[in-house]
């Protein structure tokens, strides 16, 4: 259903899908489903397909990836319906920044992934030149991938892009707190996909830790830096290599040199998208006391611009995921800091656009990720103040910088460390698909999007290839005992790393590349290739 323009060309809140639940009826959503598999018996079905190796095939492969693809564009409806339940999502956000994402994600892999899985041949140095040298991406096996509420969707799918394009049996366990979204994944996914080598499991806090009991051999985790520590530490009892896209606080600074009406509606989209529940929203902002005063200025008008007079009626405002996250955030609004914003309806559990000013670093809102729409100001002198700041805290997923100085752009660039950054803009370097994406620090390890998602999810295997040549025969000879310095000399010239080669030794080169030429053909027409 989309929405429909009124006269005036508003989107009324009656007129989205806010209204309508007849869908309910489309897939019966069981909200505290768990799988009724043991965590066990689900790992051995993946394990038994995967040692057939029929997940290696290209082909297979792509019927996989073109299956998930099919799941995204004909049960669009559905998903856009559980995602209304889960988190009062609109339709707009719906598709922007999950479905096309993902699908995004696939066409790019789809089109790509055959050239990603060739073995690549890396330049080779000179005591190789007769070798085979080659980087095999080999499948993993059995990979848990364990998606997060806020954008259920695209980051439980987002990694399974990248798992099956490697050719990988995929374990995804969907968060319990976005269970209408989790449940229609469950039900329809298999329908779309090889139930032997993917299988979503249902539940909580107890069967992840179930879960987590079993050998994977590789787990990717999104979610929160402490239950990060858990799943690395589980994985750590098996040595299974891990990939972390955790949260923390991301900062953004904002100087007098940019345009204040353009940047505050960038800063603004990015901080109240899916009302603040997103990973790389920016969490706090760093700036001086006049440009705050201009930002405050533009942010009223943006704010009714984006959500009306009365935020809290507004269709275009998700929900806050649950009762206790929402009695967490409504704690940080303290009113004698409250300068726009600030009232929250607590029935539909919405928190309407809010800024807070004169906030220092040790309030309570400044000690944990915030994970809503709340953003507080924290007044710095200069870019220089701000750098320090940044780097008192942990390193951040996200780090935004608002100036149009090159200088003061670099100067962030360089003295301070983060997942990603991001220029004059939000959110976006999430969406660039040639980027990667992952935090550093304790906000992550490891990245994925497109190729960097097909390179987490394989084993990069180093391979050499030896001949049984004269040449190769007599190199190999040199570091056979007796050792003798002529031998050492010998080795040293073949496996020193050499910039290029330089002109004056032209003529040598040319004498050994005849040489060489001369025994492959010698080698071909005596059969010792
Ligand atoms: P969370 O870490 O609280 O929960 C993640 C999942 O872990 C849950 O669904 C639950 O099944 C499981 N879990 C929770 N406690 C557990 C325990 N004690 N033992 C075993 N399993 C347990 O995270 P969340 O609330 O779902 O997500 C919010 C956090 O995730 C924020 O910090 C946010 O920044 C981060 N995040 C990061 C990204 C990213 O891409 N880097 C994306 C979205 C969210």
């Amino acid at each position: 259903m989309t929405p429909v323009e009124s006269e005036s060309g508003e989107v009324t809140a009656s007129e989205t899908l806010g209204n309508d639940h007849s869908w309910v009826s489309i897939i019966e959503i069981d909200e505290n489903a768990i799988s009724k598999k043991s965590a066990s018996d689900v790992v051995e079905t993946l394990r038994t397909a995967f040692a057939t190796g029929r997940t290696k095939p290209l082909k297979y492969r792509e019927g996989q990836l073109k299956g998930l693809r099919r799941f995204l564009e004909k049960c669009s409806e559905d998903i856009e319906k559980a995602l209304y339940k889960d988190l009062r999502k609109h339709k707009m956000e719906c598709t922007m920044c999950e479905i096309e994402l993902v699908l995004n994600d696939l066409r790019h892999t789809i089109y790509d992934f055959k050239n990603w899985a060739k073995p690549k041949k890396p330049e080779k140095r000179l005591v190789n030149i007769l070798d085979g040298v080659y980087i095999y991406k080999d499948p993993y096996g059995v990979v848990l991938i364990m998606g997060a509420w806020n954008y259920p969707i695209l980051l439980s799918l987002g990694p399974v892009v990248g798992a099956l394009a490697a050719g990988n049996a995929v374990i995804l366990k969907p968060s319990e707190l976005s269970p209408a979204t989790a449940n229609v994944m469950a039900k329809l996914l298999p329908k779309y996909l090889d139930p032997e080598c993917f299988q979503v499991y249902l539940g909580g806090i107890e069967e992840t830790t179930e879960l987590l009991k079993e050998r994977f051999d590789y787990i990717f985790f999104t979610g929160s830096t402490m239950v990060g520590k858990i799943v690395h530490q589980a994985a750590a009892k098996h040595l299974t290599p891990t990939t972390l896209e955790l949260g923390g606080k991301s900062p953004l600074y904002l100087d007098e040199t940019v345009n204040m009406s353009k940047a505050t509606r960038r800063i603004l989209w990015g901080k109240y998208l899916n009302s603040g529940q997103t990973c790389v929203a920016p969490d706090y902002l760093l700036c001086t006391k006049p440009v705050q005063e201009k930002f405050l200025q533009e942010a009223r008008k943006v704010i009714v611009e984006f959500y009306g007079q009365d935020p809290k009626k507004s269709p275009h405002l998700s929900r806050i995921v649950t009762e206790r996250h929402f009695r967490r955030l409504v704690k940080f609004i303290t009113f004698e800091n409250v300068a726009i914003g600030g009232s929250y309806d607590e029935t539909e559990r919405i928190i309407s656009p809010t800024v807070l000013i004169n906030v220092s670093a040790d309030d309570p809102i400044m000690k944990e990720e915030i994970f809503g729409p709340i953003l507080p100001i924290v007044n710095v002198k200069d870019a220089g103040e701000a750098i320090d700041f940044i780097n008192s805290k942990e390193k951040p997923l996200a780090l935004y910088i608002f100036s149009k100085k090159k200088d003061v752009q670099k100067m962030f660039l360089t003295k301070t460390s983060a997942g990603t950054v991001c220029v004059n803009e939000t959110i976006t370097q999430l969406t660039t698909e040639n980027l990667p994406f992952g935090g550093v620090g304790s906000s992550g390890m490891g990245n994925y999007h497109g190729k960097y998602g097909f390179d987490t999810f394989s084993h990069h295997k180093a391979v050499l290839v030896k001949d049984y040549s004269m040449f190769t025969d007599i190199s190999l000879s040199l570091r056979n005992p007796p050792y003798t310095p002529m031998k050492e000399n010998m080795i040293n010239f073949l496996v020193k790393r050499r910039r290029g080669i330089q002109f004056r030794y032209i003529q040598y080169v040319c004498v050994f590349i005849l040489g060489m030429g001369f025994m492959r053909l010698w080698n071909s027409m005596t059969g010792d290739d």
